[in-house]
């Protein structure tokens, strides 16, 4: 038999560093989500497919992907309240792919904004590159500096934007306006409000969502 790689499910991309504000519980050791995921990497779509999150008192709390959603799901950390009717298969075992997971534990949300990172940057621009509007998965996007660093531009949430390889290789060092770019729209930071209106927003796609977002 072949030997196969035993992989975080969270391995795949760069992972930005996170502080705080998030709800998808992220401290745990990675040595308890390793899974064999040979077939469970035929479907990267599947697996990165928006699972809502909710918080113990059934609170809608954050968006997390398939794929995230199943090692939280392993782990014991939450419970499946709705699935999908699709499966992932394993080396040994098909798993049923969840749409709305609940934390086990309630988990305090502070009320400010969320942090900083990749992760939330492309979720805040719902994967969609900010200069061309294409959508893309996470791993074919970048950040991209709307005011490039090198002419002062911060890293922040009003200059951090989605955006894909060509955009961002096209726009190089220059602001948008220099390059012929539009941006999409005005980068904002990502605040609780905006957390509630995504989740609506990708919630009209799944009727499992609905009686959790719209009450
Ligand atoms: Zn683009």
């Amino acid at each position: 038999m072949s030997a196969r790689r035993p992989e975080s499910f969270e391995s795949r991309g760069r992972r930005a560093p996170e502080s705080s504000g998030k709800a998808s519980a992220g401290s745990e050791s990675p040595a308890g989500s390793r899974i064999h995921n040979s077939g469970l990497m035929r479907r990267p779509s599947l697996m990165q497919d928006p699972v809502l999150v909710l918080n113990a008192t059934y609170e809608p709390i954050n968006v997390t992907a398939v794929r995230r959603a199943m090692v939280l799901l392993l782990k014991g950390v939450a419970q499946a309240e709705e699935m999908h009717n699709s499966e992932v298969h394993s080396a040994a075992h098909a798993h049923r792919v969840p749409s709305v997971i609940r934390l086990l534990a309630y988990r305090h949300i502070p009320q400010q904004s969320r942090a900083l990172s990749r992760k939330n940057i492309l979720l805040r621009d719902r994967n969609t590159c900010q200069f061309c509007g294409a959508i893309f998965p996470s791993s074919e996007l970048t950040l991209d500096h709307v005011v490039p660093r090198s002419r002062g531009g911060r890293s922040s949430w009003e200059n951090l934007v989605a955006c894909c390889y060509r955009c961002n290789n096209s726009k190089g060092d220059r602001t948008p306006e220099e390059a012929g770019l539009k941006l999409a729209r005005r980068p904002r930071p990502f605040t609780l409000h905006t957390s509630r209106q995504l989740m609506r927003l990708i919630g009209h796609r799944d009727e499992r969502w609905r009686k959790y977002l719209f009450y």
